[in-house]
Parts: C-alpha cells; sequence; structure tokens
C-alpha cells in the first residue's frame, strides 16, 4: 500500500512516521486514514502546524514493554510479551483495552490505541486514548493458566496504571475471566479497591450492560445511519463476522429491532443460517463452553459451516457488520458485498475493513461507519463504569442502555454535522475523525508543550 497524500506538509508527515516506526504497517494504515480526513480542514488551522499539533499527536505518550513470565500445567515455564501504549491524556486518564492474541505486536497496539484517542473524544466522556496486550493466547489453555499469565501480566502493569491514571479494559482474548483476575492481583499487590479497570464482574464494581455495550452501540448507530436514509433495521438481512462479544452482542440487538442476521463466523470458518441465527445456541457454544461455531451447524439443521472466514462476506445481506478484527474485509469482499446489494456497513471491530474497500464502498454508495465511531459504545459504557465506581454506586441496565443509547446518537450527530460542515455529506471517516480531533487538540493547545 502506497501512504502519499496530496498535501506537501502532511504527507511530509506521514513519511516520516513510516521512517521513524519500522515495520508497523496497521499503524501507518490508521495515520494514514487519519491525516487524509485532515487534509480537508489543514488549511483553515495553522495553529496545528505551528504548534505541532499533529506531530505529537502521532507519537504515544509512553510506551511501556515488559516480560511476562508464568509456569504452565506441565510445570514449564513460558515468556510473552507485555505492552501498555499510554498515548494520549489530553482530555482524561488513558484508557483503552487489553488485546490477548498471539498476533499481538508493537505496531498492532499502536494502532489500535491511536484510534483509541478520537474514539474517546467523540464519546463525550473525559478518557485519553490507550491499548495494551500480550502475545499470549487464553485459547486452549486452563483457567488456572490464564490466571498465572493474567497474574504475572498485572504484576508489572499495576505499577503504571491507576483509576485517574490509566483505565484499561476487554477486548479480543480479554474477557469477564480475565479481567477478574487481573484486578484480583492489581488488589493484592496496591492494596486498594479502586475502578482501575472496567469491565469487572457486576459483584466487585462492574456495570450492568458493558457486556452488550458495543454490539448494542454499533447498532444503535447503525439506526441512526439508517434513520438518516428513511429506513430501519426492520425486516433487512444482516450478515455479521465475529462470534466474540461485539458480534454476539450486536447480533442480540439486531434482532430485536427486527433484523434476520443470517451469519457469524471465527477465526476457523462461518455458519449460515438463512432461518436466521439462534443466539442462546451460539451464546451457549462461544461463552459456555468456548467451541469453535462450527458446532452450531452441528445441532442446527438449517444451518451450513463453510472453512474459512472471508467466504462470509459472500452471502447477499442489506447490511453487514464487521465484528471480527483488522482488515478482515477486503476490496473483494466489499465488491461482492455491493453486487449483492448491501447498503449499509458499519465496523464493530477496529479497521476491519481496508482502506481498498472503504474507498470502495464510499464510490458505490454503501453508507460507511468507521468503527472509532460506530463501535464507540463499549469504551463509553467503561466511561460509566468509571463514573459508578467514583460514585460508590450502580445504575440499573435501563439506565446505563438510555446512556449508551444517547452517546450513540450524539457520536452519530457529530460525525454527520462535521462531515456536512466540511462539504463531505455522509463520509462519517472524515466526520469522525475531524470531530474527534478538533477536542483533542483543543486541549492539547491549552495544555502547553508537554
Ligand atoms: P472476542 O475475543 O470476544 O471475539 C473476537 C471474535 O473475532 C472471535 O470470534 C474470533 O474468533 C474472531 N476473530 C479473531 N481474529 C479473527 C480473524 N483473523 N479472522 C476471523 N475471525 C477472527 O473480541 P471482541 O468481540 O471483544 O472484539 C472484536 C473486535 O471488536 C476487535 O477488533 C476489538 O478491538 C473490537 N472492539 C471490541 C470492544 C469490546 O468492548 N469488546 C470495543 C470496541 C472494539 P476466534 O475465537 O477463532 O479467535
Amino acid at each position: 500500500m502506497e501512504y502519499t497524500l496530496n498535501n506537501e506538509y502532511l504527507n511530509g508527515l506521514m513519511q516520516k512516521t513510516i521512517a521513524k516506526n519500522p515495520s508497523e504497517p496497521e499503524f501507518y494504515q490508521a495515520v494514514h486514514e487519519f491525516l487524509t480526513s485532515v487534509e480537508a480542514i489543514i488549511d483553515q488551522h495553522p495553529e496545528f502546524i505551528s504548534e505541532k499539533i499533529l506531530e505529537r499527536i502521532i507519537e504515544p505518550e509512553r510506551v511501556i514493554m515488559f516480560r511476562v513470565p508464568w509456569v504452565d500445567d506441565k510445570g514449564e515455564i513460558q515468556v510473552n510479551k507485555g505492552f501498555r501504549v499510554q498515548f494520549n491524556s489530553a482530555i482524561g486518564p488513558y484508557k483503552g483495552g487489553i488485546r490477548l492474541h498471539p498476533s499481538v505486536n508493537l505496531g498492532i497496539l499502536k494502532f489500535l490505541g491511536f484510534e483509541q484517542i478520537f474514539k474517546n473524544s467523540l464519546t463525550t466522556l473525559p478518557m485519553g486514548g490507550g491499548k495494551g496486550g500480550s502475545d499470549f493466547d487464553p485459547k486452549g489453555k486452563s483457567d488456572r493458566e490464564v490466571m498465572a499469565f493474567c497474574q504475572s501480566f498485572m504484576r508489572e502493569l499495576c505499577k503504571h496504571i491507576g483509576p485517574d491514571t490509566d483505565v484499561p479494559a476487554g477486548d479480543i482474548g480479554t474477557g469477564a475471566r480475565e479481567i477478574g483476575y487481573m484486578f484480583g492481583q492489581y488488589k493484592k499487590i496496591r492494596n486498594e479497591f479502586t475502578g482501575v479497570l472496567t469491565g469487572k464482574g457486576l459483584t466487585f464494581g462492574g456495570s450492568l450492560a458493558r457486556t452488550e455495550a458495543t454490539g448494542y452501540g454499533l447498532c444503535y448507530f447503525t439506526s441512526c445511519m439508517l434513520a438518516k436514509k428513511g429506513t430501519s433495521f426492520a425486516g433487512k438481512t444482516v450478515v455479521i463476522s465475529g462470534a466474540g462479544n461485539v458480534a454476539i452482542y450486536a447480533t442480540e440487538k439486531a434482532q430485536q429491532l427486527g433484523a434476520k442476521v443470517v451469519a457469524l463466523c471465527d477465526s476457523t470458518g462461518y455458519v449460515y443460517d438463512p432461518d436466521g441465527i439462534k443466539l442462546d445456541i451460539v451464546k451457549d457454544i462461544k461463552e459456555v463452553k468456548r467451541q469453535r461455531i462450527s458446532e452450531y451447524a452441528k445441532q442446527v439443521p438449517t444451518a451450513k459451516y463453510e472453512d474459512g472466514c472471508h467466504g462470509i462476506w459472500s452471502i447477499p445481506c442489506d447490511i453487514a457488520l464487521p465484528c471480527a478484527t483488522q482488515n478482515e474485509l477486503d476490496l473483494d469482499a466489499a465488491k461482492t458485498l455491493v453486487a449483492n446489494g448491501c447498503k449499509v456497513v458499519a465496523e464493530g471491530a477496529n479497521m476491519p475493513s481496508t482502506p481498498e474497500a472503504i474507498a470502495y464502498f464510499q464510490a458505490n454508495g454503501v453508507y460507511f461507519a468507521p468503527g472509532k465511531a460506530s463501535n464507540a459504545g463499549g469504551v463509553a459504557t467503561s466511561g460509566l463504569e468509571m463514573s459508578q465506581n467514583s460514585e460508590r454506586l450502580s445504575w440499573t441496565f435501563e439506565e446505563v442502555d438510555a446512556k449508551l443509547k444517547s452517546i450513540m446518537e450524539s457520536i452519530f450527530k457529530a460525525a454527520d454535522e462535521t462531515a456536512t460542515k466540511i462539504g463531505h455529506e455522509d463520509n462519517l471517516v472524515m466526520g469522525a475523525n475531524i470531530a474527534g480531533l478538533l477536542k483533542v487538540a483543543d486541549a492539547m493547545l491549552a495544555q502547553g508543550v508537554i
């Protein structure tokens, strides 16, 4: 991929970013998308250039890398890499998930942390951007092994985080179990019971509706897009990739709003159920038994299973919600979706669509929403969990869900109105990047060169 820009200054900045951060393609992709949006407004903001706002925003405030040794069930010592990227704290404590997946490296966490800055800004809550993780793979590990890893990971991480400093949360591979083990270890070492992690269990400070928040929020955001086009989820056919936290609760809300979700996948393959996915069966397979999605086709006679996940995009649908991982939806997939009549794509995962796929959607009348806007419901509800922890109160499911819905509507409004204001109506990529940037840049300008 060529990471060039028309604006000379921004192009120079992009090339410097590549030179200074070798072998981080996902980070270049995220920065390039952001700078492409900034091209539309850079002439109106000479202070961004004189005060080096963009140079500063692209450089993380701090990166922590550490060794994570732990002992497996055979008594052997295993060693993983641990990371925390504290990207930007201009508008609040660093906030962002912890990813546990064998593919994790610094470049991936930098792309995620960078996007998190603008996403968190869009939520209207006071949260800076960060991200962390490890190349540890929880799949196939016993609960004791996962606990041993999480405790070792937190032994180092606890020196760098805190409820007013940096508040990590879940992400791929980090669910309620892992957050519980990490929270327990933090509490033990620091001897303090504080809201240092979000996504906690309900008996120790977690928020109702946090589990559902990213998937539900995605559907609330998509409903705003559909409403702008005079329609709704009712009667629509939806394809959702992934079968994890985001995909499951996006399916639940889309179904509640009257849509038929016909496909889900995991990293080994996808299931197609033309009768509509039976979510109770998926939850049992994925949340309770931690099995592969192929199990679904063994239990449901109307469903078919296919190896490989890319084929999921060949299933005809009105709405596609990619909710698995970065770059899972490429140009070929975009062409197939368009040819099959798909009209709306909203990202539940972070950066699941390649730049070529996004360009194709935008050129072919597909209304497209980037993850940093449409999947912000998870971190927004994490922000609500922080508020509840500070107040030492728990809000009802209905209260949290109503706040989530109203935040998603305000994110849509901000991205939509900003896109229109800069002359790119319906370009939610530009709208989200610029609306997110303006608030962070304002705070950075006010706080001086730090
Ligand atoms: P989970 O670990 O719960 O689920 C991830 C799902 O995606 C699993 O079904 C996994 O399959 C699948 N998957 C992972 N890698 C691939 C791949 N290469 N190809 C196909 N499928 C794959 O994670 P989440 O649902 O929490 O996260 C999904 C996405 O949403 C990520 O991009 C994450 O950053 C983003 N996100 C999550 C938020 C949250 O609150 N959880 C908030 C905002 C964004 P398998 O089990 O086989 O690995």
